[in-house]
């Protein structure tokens, strides 16, 4: 198993905010990239409601987080940002939002891919989740399996040409019992200033002591310095 992640080069990262993949996952991101992999965010929302300033219009908000994000790309070195342009906070996992993200995935055939969680955690008692979340984490999933695989799901996507894809592994962020664990200690700063890119959520705060506190808890219990954990799901 490990000589077949070895040979791993293609990753895709799918969920719902412009900023999610940096606070989930950005010292992997930065880690695949270093080591030669070709990195394809894909961004559901249009991240038009996260701001609080009376003077922020939603249109404007997003053509900001659109050029954040991408901004943190190029500090990681991404192949390509995909955004898919729902709206934010009224994510569902419908079959549309579904078929877009297999899209993406027989596009560019990603071996891993990296999403969110489907589930509602309710064992942290500061936070509820976002229902954005849920729905990309579970749209993300289902086109994984079995939509991107299956020539007879979706059969339009065979008609735009794209072939149907395996993806071999899907990591979960987040995840209560996480079972996969990434050494990024050469991967921090680097990590922390794509996170950074999003000046209009970052707001001033120190969020790299954040972003540090909760990969120097998971490196603790593994021996690395730094560490990000996944729920690992190998697909055969
Ligand atoms: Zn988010």
């Amino acid at each position: 198993m490990v000589q077949e992640q070895e040979s791993y080069r293609r990753g895709m990262v799918v969920f719902a905010h412009a900023d999610d993949a940096e606070w989930g996952c950005s010292g992997t991101v930065a880690k695949w990239c270093a080591e030669g992999w070709e990195v394809v965010y894909v961004v559901c929302t249009d991240g038009s409601k996260g701001s609080s300033d009376p003077e922020m219009s939603g249109d404007k908000l997003a053509r900001i987080r659109e050029l954040e994000q991408r901004n943190a790309g190029s500090v990681l070195g991404l192949r390509d940002v995909v955004f898919l342009g729902y709206e934010d906070s009224m994510l569902e996992p419908t079959l549309a939002l579904r078929r877009d993200v297999a899209r993406e995935i027989r596009r560019y055939a990603p071996d891993v891919v990296i999403c969110g969680s489907p589930f509602r955690r309710l064992s942290h008692s500061g936070y509820l989740g976002h229902p954005d979340h849920m729905a990309a984490g579970e749209a993300a999933m289902s086109a994984v399996f079995p939509s991107a695989r299956d020539r007879l799901t979706f059969p339009e996507l065979l008609e735009e040409g794209l072939e149907t894809h395996h993806v071999r592994e899907v990591w979960v962020t987040d995840h209560e019992t996480p079972d996969k664990f990434v050494d990024v200690s050469g991967y921090v700063d680097v990590a922390i200033k794509a996170l950074e890119q999003h000046v209009t959520q970052v707001n001033g705060k120190d969020v790299g002591t954040h972003w540090r506190q909760s990969r120097l808890q998971y490196g603790e219990k593994v021996g690395f310095e730094y560490a990000e954990a996944f729920k690992r799901f190998h697909l055969g």
